[in-house]
């Protein structure tokens, strides 16, 4: 088998300081499991002394969060993410492929498809787009499952056009085996959407950030960050506080806000100031120990890999209810998902939300327990 760029294959020097901040590797303590492992099976693969069909090959093209952590510890500067979409655009072909993953991507490949997902729900919506932009993305599955992230962010950003007639940007085909389409799609979208393209989604913004430029696209909490937030100065407190063991009484008007980061914004597009920095201005904002992990959402790896997802998600669920929070925010729909079907099966009183939500002044109640 072959198909990886040899310049990204031949970057990595096994030097091991990846190991530490993969989570796969941290579950298991197997190298196989970390991103030098697995740079190893695919150099492997390169070089034909292991067949596709090899069980530790599919395992682990399938084990792989796709978090890109291991990329922002490299030395060498290995571009993990792409060696990645590489490794399962070969191995990710036709039966290859999870069902589950297979289906999602055919569900969203065409644009009255995604459409319909949105039908149903009330999903902020404008007549057409404006030449120039600036434009909203509603995404894919974000518009049917949580269509209230869209009217939140043109609720505080009302020059936003959001055209109903956009599909898929694409990131779930090209973290699932086919980069080429994946391609397509986000050119596709920036044709229809022309100017800046703001989303409230971080694995979309990274996604079409790689093939529109990271000028034209722009991750909510980055576009608000830019453009200065109505509510005043830079805040001037720390950027963090520590969880503490006595936790304050909630106050009305500050409510403690925890983030989960969302992966492919903080390690492909480094946005990770600009969430903390607008919830400090609604909140106290408690920085979690590993606000900046991931939460097991991955895409479709909670769908493919519901154990193992599961299994990252438990400790950061403990770190969330430990903290004292009122609000976990999100900013990525995959992520929303995961924390709050994980937080509602604890039954826990933390609520999952939506940035955009936060900013636009909605303050979910807190669940009884
Ligand atoms: S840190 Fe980078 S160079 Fe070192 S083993 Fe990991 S991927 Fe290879
Ligand atoms: S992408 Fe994430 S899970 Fe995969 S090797 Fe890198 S750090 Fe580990």
């Amino acid at each position: 088998m072959t198909g990886f760029t040899p310049d990204l294959l031949n970057r990595c020097i096994a030097c091991g300081f990846c190991l530490p901040a993969c989570p796969t590797y941290a579950l298991t303590k197997d190298e196989t499991s970390s991103p030098r492992g697995r740079i190893d099976l695919m150099r492997a693969l390169d070089e034909g002394t292991l067949p596709a069909d090899d069980p530790r090959v599919r395992e682990e093209a399938s084990f792989c969060l796709g978090c890109r952590a291991c990329e922002t510890v490299c030395p060498a500067g290995v571009q993990y993410g792409d060696l990645l979409e590489e490794w399962r655009d070969q191995q990710w072909q036709g039966s290859g492929r999870p069902l589950v993953a297979r289906l999602l991507m055919i569900l969203v490949d065409a644009r009255w498809r995604v459409r319909l997902l949105g039908l149903l729900r009330r999903h902020a919506r404008t007549r057409g787009g404006r030449p120039e932009g600036p434009s909203l993305m509603l995404g894919c599955f974000e518009r049917a499952l949580f269509p209230k992230v869209s009217r939140a962010a043109r609720r505080l950003f009302p020059e936003l056009a959001a055209p109903a007639a956009q599909g898929c940007c694409g990131a779930l085909h090209a973290h699932n085996g086919d980069s080429a389409r994946g391609r397509r799609m986000a050119e596709e979208l920036g044709r229809r959407l022309p100017g800046t393209i703001v989303t409230t989604s971080g694995g979309c913004a990274a996604h079409l950030s790689s093939v529109l430029g990271r000028d034209r696209v722009k991750e909510l909490s980055r576009y608000a960050y830019e453009r200065d937030m109505p509510g005043g100065a830079e805040p001037s407190r720390p950027a963090a506080e520590t969880p503490p063991g006595g936790v304050p009484a909630e106050t009305a008007d500050r409510p403690r806000v925890a983030l989960q980061d969302s992966c492919h914004l903080r390690n492909g597009l480094d946005v990770w100031r600009e969430p903390r920095a607008m919830l400090e201005r609604i909140g106290t904002y408690v920085e979690l120990p590993s606000a900046g992990t991931c939460c097991g959402a991955a895409g479709t790896y909670a769908l493919v890999r519901p154990r193992d997802s599961r299994r990252v998600l438990d400790a950061k669920l403990d770190e969330i209810e430990a903290a004292g929070v009122d609000y976990v925010a999100v900013v990525n729909p995959g992520c929303y998902r995961q924390l709050d079907q994980g937080l509602r099966r604890r039954k826990s009183r933390v609520r999952a939300v939506h940035l955009a939500e936060l900013l636009a002044g909605e303050r979910p109640r807190r669940r009884e327990p």
